[in-house]
This record gives C-alpha cells, sequence and structure tokens, in this order.
C-alpha cells in the first residue's frame, strides 16, 4: 500500500488572527475538508477560524470527522482521535510564532505532517525542503534579484508558477516570470504557432509556424533557453482538460497567470487557483479604434484575486450571455465544435494587437504578484490602464472583492 502523504494549507491573515488568540490563552479550531490527489492529501480550510476556551473532543464528534486546534502546548485529548477521524494540533509558541510544530493523528494513530504551506500576502512555507534551500542561497547568478525580491526570495525560489496563454501575452508574462528565477514554469497552451503570430512573439521563429509547432514548447525552449536552472513544461492542451486539471493540482503551483483572448480558459485558470487556494492574475489587453474620437485607444487589465476574494466570473460580473458560452466551452469534450458563429480576433471592436502593450501588461501583472507576496498588497487589485481615452495615459488601481451573487467565492469573505 502507497502511503499517503498529508498536507495543510491555510490563509495567512487567518491564521494570524487565530494565533492572537491563542496567544490570549485561548484555542483556536478550524474544520477541514480532504481534497485528494494522487498520493497527497491537501487538508483545506472549510469555514472559519472558532477561538474560545474550549476545543471539539473526538469522541463527542463524528467519525469522518477532520479537524485543528491551534494551541500553545500539546492537547492530550486529541489523542482520543478514533479510526476515520483526521485531527491536527498545531503547537505555537509566542516566542516564536514562525515556528509551528503539528502533531497529526489519523484513525488514531500519531504521523507527520509533509508539508504546511500558510499562503497569503508574504507568504510563509514552513517545512522548505533540501531543495528549497539550495534554491534560495545566493549565487551570483541570482544574487540581484534576489535583493530586489527582498523577504519574498525564499518564496520565489521554491516556486513553482503556472502560466496559461503561449502567445504574444502569455509568452510575454512566461519570460518576465523567469527573470524572478523560480524553481519551475508550466506554460498551457493548446494552438500552434502561425505566420501571423511572429511578428508579437518575438522569441518564435519562421520555422516554428513552418512547422506548426506548439505556442506551449516553443515558449518552454524560449525559457529554457534562457535559464537552463528553471524547470520548465510546455502543455499543449486546453486548461479545462480534466486530465490537464487534475496534472496542474498536483503539481501545485504557487500562483495561476493567465493572459487569454479565451474566457472560458480565462475563468478555469480562474477555478483552478481557488482550488488550489492561491492567487489567480488575470491579464487582458485590449486595442481598439473609438468611433467617437477616431483614436486609438489601448487598454490593459490586471487583476491580482486572491482565493474567495473575486474571480474571473464576479469581478467584474461576467454577462450572462459570456457566462454560458464560457461554461459551455469549459464542458465541450475536446474536439467538439465551438457554439455560436466563429469568433474572430476583430470581436469586440479590436484592431490589432500590440506586443509592447502586452509586454508592459505583463510586467505589472509580475510585479503586482511580486508586491503581494512582500505583503505591499494585501487584497485582490485591479489595475487598470488606458491610453487615448485622455491627453495623458491613466494608471488606475483599486481593491475588489467577491460579489455576494458568485457562485465560486467565498460566502464568509462577503
Ligand atoms: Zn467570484
Amino acid at each position: 500500500m502507497k502511503t499517503k502523504l498529508y498536507a495543510l494549507k491555510l490563509k495567512l491573515a487567518e491564521f494570524q488572527a487565530a494565533l492572537r488568540g491563542v496567544f490570549e490563552d485561548h484555542f483556536a479550531t478550524l474544520r477541514l475538508r480532504i481534497a485528494e490527489q494522487g498520493n497527497y492529501l491537501t487538508l483545506i480550510s472549510s469555514g472559519d477560524w472558532t477561538i474560545g476556551k474550549s476545543f471539539p473532543d473526538p469522541n463527542h464528534e463524528p467519525v469522518f470527522a477532520c479537524y485543528l486546534v491551534m494551541s500553545t502546548a500539546p492537547l492530550e485529548a486529541l489523542k482520543r482521535a478514533t479510526q476515520g477521524q483526521t485531527i491536527l494540533n498545531l503547537i505555537v509558541s509566542r516566542e516564536q510564532p514562525q515556528r509551528v510544530q503539528v502533531i497529526l493523528y489519523v484513525d488514531g494513530r500519531a504521523q507527520s505532517l509533509d508539508r504546511l504551506h500558510i499562503l497569503g500576502p508574504g507568504m510563509i512555507r514552513l517545512s522548505p525542503s533540501e531543495r528549497d534551500e539550495l534554491a534560495t542561497k545566493p549565487t551570483k547568478r541570482n544574487s540581484r534579484i534576489q535583493r530586489v525580491q527582498g523577504a519574498a526570495s525564499g518564496t520565489w525560489a521554491s516556486a513553482t508558477l503556472l502560466v496559461v496563454g503561449g502567445g504574444s501575452g502569455g509568452s510575454s508574462v512566461g519570460l518576465q516570470l523567469a527573470s524572478q528565477n523560480p524553481a519551475s514554469i508550466i506554460v498551457v497552451d493548446p494552438d500552434v504557432v502561425k505566420f501571423h503570430n511572429l511578428v508579437n512573439m518575438p522569441h518564435a521563429r519562421p520555422e516554428d509556424a513552418k512547422m506548426k509547432r506548439r505556442k506551449a514548447y516553443v515558449l518552454a525552449r524560449a525559457i529554457h533557453a534562457n535559464a537552463p536552472r528553471i524547470l520548465v513544461q510546455g502543455i499543449a492542451k486546453r486548461i479545462q482538460q480534466p486530465d490537464v486539471l487534475e496534472y496542474l493540482q498536483g503539481r501545485e503551483p504557487m500562483a495561476v497567470f493567465s493572459f487569454v483572448d479565451d474566457v472560458a480558459a480565462h475563468l478555469a485558470s480562474s477555478l483552478l487557483a481557488q482550488q488550489l487556494l492561491v492567487p489567480h492574475v488575470a491579464i487582458g489587453t485590449l486595442v481598439q479604434l473609438s468611433t467617437e474620437s477616431g483614436r486609438v485607444v489601448q487598454q490593459a487589465d490586471v487583476r491580482l484575486l486572491e482565493p474567495g476574494k473575486g474571480c474571473l466570473r464576479c469581478v467584474p460580473w461576467m454577462q450572462e450571455a459570456e457566462y454560458k458560452d464560457a461554461i459551455y466551452e469549459l464542458h465541450r469534450p475536446a474536439g467538439a465544435m465551438r457554439r455560436g458563429p466563429p469568433r474572430t480576433w476583430r470581436a469586440n471592436g479590436r484592431i490589432g494587437s500590440s506586443l509592447a502593450l502586452n509586454q508592459m501588461a505583463a510586467g505589472m501583472a509580475v510585479e503586482l504578484l511580486a508586491r503581494y507576496l512582500r505583503g505591499e498588497v494585501t487584497t485582490s487589485t485591479w489595475i487598470r490602464y488606458f491610453s487615448g481615452r485622455q491627453t495623458a495615459p491613466e494608471l488606475l488601481e483599486s481593491s475588489v472583492g467577491a460579489s455576494s451573487e458568485c457562485e465560486y467565492c467565498d460566502p464568509q469573505s462577503h
């Protein structure tokens, strides 16, 4: 029988609030749900922390109860966990709040927790592997970027990053993320390079279009050529394919970036990030001709969405017709026809695509995640750039949150 590995994921802001309660001589309890991915059982919070003078006794709990209790000393009572129950005791100390000791009771036996991730602005990983230590060791090669990354450099160095889209936008993101020197980058895009793509994909060659090479592989090749230390992988499939989603869940990316024209792929990326409890960075650009002024209007939208605190469905609220189409696309079997009239790149009054605009949007997206990791941005955030609407270009940034109508976001966050 294969041994199961246990991982626990918690949101930092909520963990810190619970920690304060524990330091005031209370117990903090959190109900968990178990998500199984291959060999890993990931324990994810389901609901809010309860802070009080008592904690649930396993003997008075259902057979399949799954929860954790945080305390300042080991709790003997939790040893009474019975067959079927999964109960964790997180033991924290006031002197070293960053160090958390974990005792895991599964089926009445004490086991070790293999990974503990605490997610949020300034994310900490409490169990770095040897590989992480190696990656964070300053070398001539990465010392400059590490200084820029500051306290978050360890997080970057051990991160796997997912990039959905390998065209002009996705490749701008992929190549800029490579400059952050992460452990791994995964690129997902089913399309092949076409001749008309080449002008906006400087890393692709005419031969790639001639050979009908996949955008995902061409981008992976370009990243690898520049940064051979980074483990790069191209997946030439649609993100919404169940086998792709299952695989990506197992890879545990630290963040999901999507820069595609396709609403369904954006939405699938958003839902994957929600499931993984990691931020989603959605990027879109539009170059239009204004019918009023006759001027070219360029627009870039970069949204960093925390899990449960806004998603592609609700920030901004997606039009019903567009949402229905996206849902149809999410469930459309590979190879089946797209619904409705064929879409062209000219939809929405688009007059073209600009590599300069895409690269700027990609840069803003990478920097937004960097600020989030450094704890300078602490909520879901939307950055908008416009040029051609007024005499000077506009750059707007605002915090955003989930809509109470959203079927995907966390109801507790409203
Ligand atoms: Zn939502």
